[in-house]
């Protein structure tokens, strides 16, 4: 589920072209319990709200600082439009942003995403799961090609496994 913020092309524009932090959010909220409840206790539920902010390139904030300002703000704004009593239903909280993509998981200027999909880093530009320099160098996730998400993802695990097996043969 989405909660809409007012504005679309200037909430990207600020985000994309000029790396601030935006005042109004646009906010993904998902709810994995319901389908897995596996990951909440029982008679509990887990949840998490995503906004997209700029990565560490275009946005080089302290996020120690920001963050649990932001993670405050974005419950306050779930809080005004979807849960009234949110802050008293959370047992137990974190947040995760840029930094923590950058330090936990390596990720380059912390991007969740990997390369960003413009035209000339996506499809055939993207890395090549097989590298056209280096023999026995294969190449799989969120950066290659076809492109992130898990579809993607998977579909990209999928084509460097057969260049692997058409090069064993
Ligand atoms: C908040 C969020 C929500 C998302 N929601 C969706 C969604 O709803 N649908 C969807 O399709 N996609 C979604 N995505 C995108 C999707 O999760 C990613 O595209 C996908 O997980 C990328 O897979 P990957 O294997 O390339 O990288 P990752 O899943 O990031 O795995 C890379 C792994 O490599 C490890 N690593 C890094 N450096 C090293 C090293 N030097 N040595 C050893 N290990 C290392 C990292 O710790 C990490 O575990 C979402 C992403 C985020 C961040």
């Amino acid at each position: 589920m989405i909660l809409f913020g007012p504005r679309y092309k200037g909430l990207l524009d600020d985000i994309y072209e000029h790396g601030v932090l935006p005042q109004d959010f646009s906010i993904y909220l998902h709810h994995p319990s319901i389908t897995d409840p596996s990951v909440a206790p029982a008679g509990k539920s887990t949840f998490y709200a995503l906004i997209p902010v700029a990565n560490q390139g275009k946005l080089p904030i302290d996020w120690e600082t920001v963050g649990p300002v932001l993670e405050k703000r974005i419950l306050d704004e779930v809080g005004r439009r979807l849960i009234p009593d949110i802050h008293d239903r959370i047992v137990t909280k974190f947040h995760y942003a840029p930094r923590d993509f950058a330090l936990d998981l390596n990720a380059y200027l912390g991007s969740a995403f990997s390369l960003e999909p413009i035209l000339t880093q996506s499809a055939w530009f993207r890395g090549h799961n097989r590298d056209d320099k280096v023999k026995n160098f294969y190449l799989v996730g969120a950066g290659t090609h076809p492109g992130a998400g898990i579809p993607g993802v998977v579909g990209s695990a999928k084509a460097t496994a057969r260049l692997m097996v058409d090069d064993l043969r």
